[in-house]
């Protein structure tokens, strides 16, 4: 179980990777995020920051 970002809807705010617990969360193009869902560990912090709801459970 991981969180994924639906790029598509992401602003680059940057507010899930302030709170991610084990830093699985970084930039790519265009201040996008992308969160390494090997890392994940599923605690739902980031989800509960996104300002767009971009983020969900896969
Ligand atoms: S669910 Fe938790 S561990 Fe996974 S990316 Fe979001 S904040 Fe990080
Ligand atoms: S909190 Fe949401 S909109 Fe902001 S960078 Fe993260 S995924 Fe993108």
């Amino acid at each position: 179980m991981a969180y994924r970002i639906h790029a598509d809807d992401c602003i680059g705010c940057g507010a899930c990777e302030t709170v991610c617990p084990v830093t699985c969360i970084s930039e790519i193009e265009g201040g996008i995020r992308l969160i390494d869902e090997d890392e994940c560990i599923s605690c739902g912090a980031c989800a509960g920051e996104c300002p767009v709801e971009c983020i969900s459970e896969v």
